[in-house]
């Protein structure tokens, strides 16, 4: 197990757009499997390439059903399909988005930050898997949401830049009180 350093607002690679993977090899099925080790020991349930300084279209999901602190857990919702499984995505593509939805999110990139971001409710995706083959999956719910936001890291765009210009200057100063304390 190797866990990788979660890199923190405002580095600078979490602001830069990350290039397609065109080798699949033993070195990015490795990568891979620290991104899932490092999710799981940040408590993560999604995590980028670059939130861990490598510029490359590759992104893991990790959404367990129980002892989740994204969703509600009183009462517990269904079990989804997309529930408690590991998901990599490698140069993912959004081909169709539906309906719109409000939600509470956080960042591992933004320790302590929880605010409410709009996105699509439903986006349908394509992308590869560690092994080079290609998979399609309709996302619904959070991992709808997750799915866009990690899509988001991999062009450079951090979800503070989907919120309104006084939330993003309340979430700055915050960051920067944090990393100045440090
Ligand atoms: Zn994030």
């Amino acid at each position: 197990m190797a866990v990788l350093k979660v890199l923190e607002y405002p580095a600078k690679v979490l602001l830069t757009k990350s290039p397609e993977v065109d080798v699949f090899d033993a070195d990015l099925k490795k990568f891979v499997k620290d991104m899932h080790d490092t999710m799981e020991d940040a408590n993560g349930i999604g995590l980028a390439a670059n939130q861990v300084g490598a510029l490359k279209r590759v992104l893991t999901i990790f959404i367990p059903h129980q002892d989740n602190r994204y969703e509600d857990d009183e009462p517990l919702e269904p079990k989804m399909g997309w529930h408690d499984k590991k998901f990599t995505f490698i140069n993912p593509k959004i081909t169709k988005k539906q309906g719109k939805v409000r939600f509470q999110e956080g960042c591992l990139s933004f320790p302590e930050i929880f605010e409410n971001v709009d996105r699509a409710a439903d986006v349908w995706v394509d992308a590869f898997d560690e092994n080079g083959k290609e998979f399609s999956v309709h996302a619904t719910g959070l991992f709808s949401i997750c799915l866009q936001h990690e899509i988001d890291h991999l062009d450079g765009i951090v979800f503070t830049d989907r919120m309104s210009r006084l939330k993003q200057s309340m979430v700055k100063k915050k960051m920067q009180k944090r990393g100045s304390m440090d």
